[in-house]
């Protein structure tokens, strides 16, 4: 039986007013990778959210608009974007949940930013913010392009995924992990000192990357790696719940 791997909506309005969303390439690369992908909707209420584990063996954090600064004791500065606060209830909710459970957890763009808030982390509202020798971190080419060159931190998880300690990645991403959340490390950086990487060291698999993974595991062979990888967790994780 394939691990289930519940992904994260966040709100849309495409058509008649507020819809719940998600990127087909999360669905894809987690469909590639041998799990069974499902959307997680931005429900109302909590006691529902928290029994929601009971179907999953496995949290996707996707990407998605800014994560309010009030969720880590900040003001929002005027570099900030638009916020989802449905989304924001939602994942401040599962991933606690999820870290005490030692569910598999893969976060994604604002998925490593909103993993990194609700583990007790702080964010950079604007790269522009944190030095003034910033990288373009929101490229004008195709996802699936890779831009600039992250360091790979020795000893970490993802290197071992990744395989190899510099790699070039895509960016589109305005706000970073400023500190991460404690209990957590730093496994990968920018040339500028923006943060692209951090995991869990006390976990068996809580990484989340800056980078846009499911726009990239079709042409990059390392970061189809990753979401193999995080499926085999889950995989883990199920068997260890059916056992
Ligand atoms: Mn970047």
């Amino acid at each position: 039986m394939r691990p289930v791997i519940g992904i994260t909506c966040k709100t849309t309005d495409w058509w008649t007013g507020a819809g719940n969303g998600l990127g087909v390439g999360y669905i894809s690369a987690i469909e590639h990778a041998g799990g069974i992908p499902i959307l997680l909707p931005l429900i109302q209420d909590d006691s529902c959210i928290a029994e929601s584990f009971s179907l999953l063996d496995g949290l996707l954090l996707p990407g998605g608009p800014d994560v309010d600064p009030l969720l880590y004791a900040e003001e929002p500065q005027p570099v900030m974007g638009q916020l989802d606060v449905s989304k924001d209830r939602v994942e401040m909710s599962l991933i606690p949940r999820a870290l005490e459970l030692d569910l598999p957890i893969l976060g994604v763009c604002r998925g490593i930013q909103i993993l990194n808030v609700a583990a007790g982390g702080t964010l950079c509202q604007d790269v522009s913010m944190s030095s003034s020798n910033v990288l373009k971190h929101r490229q004008e080419a195709p996802g699936s392009y890779a831009t600039h060159a992250i360091s790979i931190q020795d000893g970490s998880r993802l290197l071992e995924i990744l395989g190899q300690s510099e790699m070039r990645v895509n960016s589109f991403h305005h706000q970073a992990v400023k500190e991460p959340a404690s209990g957590f490390v730093i496994s990968a950086v920018t040339q500028d000192g923006i943060i692209e990487g951090i995991e869990s060291p006390h976990h068996s698999f809580v990484i989340g990357v800056q980078f846009h993974a499911e726009l990239m595991w079709q042409s990059n062979s390392s970061v189809n790696n990753l979401f193999a990888a995080f499926v085999r967790a889950a995989k883990t994780y199920k068997q260890q719940e059916s056992a």
